[in-house]
């Protein structure tokens, strides 16, 4: 348990990190909470690259419990995260998801339903002739059944989000420090500090390692393998001169996802070369070869389709089961981790933030109960199978 007085470090500053620094400092004003982030501008953070866009539409029961208090949260955060009388708008804009199966996927749609359902989602199936009728540009020849979010599913402004976790953070007491960490001090099964580049020493009762790709780097600090790593994803910006109402986020048969965004449009495949660590510079060669095509087949309007521009960010993958890694480490124990969200972090911060501090501040998970996601599932090698992994 975290008393006041004691100094938790958390290393990285991005929307998991100023996520958690909020929550500390909300449940328990007075922490000496410090938020270490060596580029204040966030340029290759994976939360200012983000297609910041929220489902319910997983098949585990704490993915879509995650999502729902994450929701929840959206809905209010202009409140919550308020200085002052400045609010802050996300621009939370309920969308939904469409996912989409031909005969041979939609027995994995029908079962994500009913797990979805049971958890009280607001999904719902549609047949061709439903889905026609709601989305008339879409092309159904070869669908069997389409899964809508009838509410609770959308978009949002992801760096809107993350700066303003951050701003009310800092407006809580929260000290963010400009630097580079680059290794960590452990005495027996406790880290003691952690190091900057520029020679300073920070102890710490507690440390948070919420360094999103980069999160292996910082966990070998501490002598841990953490199976997290950076995989490039290319986001293309595509206009359309026809009008396409209600569009959703839609994930096509193919696996290409696409939704609005303003005037335009943003999407993307899976890469078909997915090495880690790969430079941050959108590959624009599959927008040609194989998301262009595969849209055109799906909705036609987009044979007239334009790439505009395009831009990379990295997924922080877990190669272990595609989900995250929260909590403490099973023997380090005062260090926590939040990583490996594998494409679906950016919704899930609040209620991770949230149940984080709960864990670090009460000893156990109140909001959302995360053990699920422990540390102790990698060691032990029981992966946490999601169907619903998009890229
Ligand atoms: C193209 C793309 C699309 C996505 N779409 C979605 C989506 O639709 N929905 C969704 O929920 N999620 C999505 N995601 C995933 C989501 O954006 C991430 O899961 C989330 O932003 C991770 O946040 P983070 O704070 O862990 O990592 P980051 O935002 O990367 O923050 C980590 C921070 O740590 C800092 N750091 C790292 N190492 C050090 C160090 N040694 N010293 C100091 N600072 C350090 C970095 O500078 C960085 O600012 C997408 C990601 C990408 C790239």
């Amino acid at each position: 348990m975290k008393q006041a007085g004691q100094d938790i470090v958390i290393v990285g500053g991005g929307v998991m990190g100023s996520a958690l620094a909020y929550w500390l400092t909300h449940l328990q004003p007075g922490l000496a909470v410090t938020v270490v982030e060596r580029d204040p501008m966030y340029r290759e953070a994976s939360s200012a690259l983000s297609a910041a866009s929220i489902r319910q539409q997983f098949t585990t029961a704490v993915n879509i419990r995650i999502s729902q208090w994450s929701l929840e949260f959206l809905r209010r955060s202009a409140e919550a995260l308020a200085v002052d009388d400045d609010r802050p708008d996300v621009g939370f804009h309920e969308g939904g998801y469409l996912y989409l199966a031909g005969a041979a996927a939609a027995p994995v749609l029908r079962e994500a339903n009913r797990i979805q359902l049971e958890h009280g989602a607001d999904v719902a199936l549609l047949d061709p002739a439903a889905l026609v009728a709601r989305f008339p540009w879409l092309e159904v020849g070869d669908i069997e059944l389409g899964s809508l979010g009838l509410s609770g599913e959308g978009w949002f402004d992801g760096y809107r989000l993350l700066t303003s976790f951050a701003r009310k953070a800092r407006s809580q007491g929260v000290r963010y420090l400009r630097g580079e960490v680059v290794g960590m001090e452990r005495v027996g099964n406790r880290v003691t500090a952690v190091l900057l580049a520029d020679g300073a020493r920070l102890p710490c009762d507690v440390a948070v390692n919420a360094a999103g790709p980069w999160a292996r780097r910082v966990a070998g600090f501490a002598g841990i393998d953490l199976p997290v790593r950076a995989r490039r994803r290319t986001v293309f910006v595509i206009s359309c001169p026809t009008p396409l109402p209600r569009f959703p986020l839609l994930i096509d048969t193919s696996g290409l996802w696409i939704r609005p965004e303003g005037s335009c449009f943003i999407g993307g495949v899976v890469p078909a070369d997915d090495a880690d660590d790969l430079p941050l510079e959108p590959d624009i060669g599959p927008f040609e070869t194989e998301f262009w095509p595969a849209l055109a087949a799906r909705v036609p309007a987009f044979e007239e389709a334009r790439l505009e521009r395009a831009w990379a960010g990295y997924y922080e993958m877990s190669t272990f089961d595609h989900n995250a890694i929260v909590g403490p480490h099973p023997e380090v124990s005062n260090l926590h981790f939040m990583n490996g969200f594998s494409g679906h972090g950016i919704q899930q911060a609040a209620a991770v933030g949230r149940a984080l501090a709960e864990r670090i501040t009460l000893g156990r998970y109140v909001s959302v109960d995360l053990t699920p996601l422990m540390f102790e599932r990698v060691l032990e090698g029981r992966p946490l199978l999601e169907l619903n992994v998009i890229g």
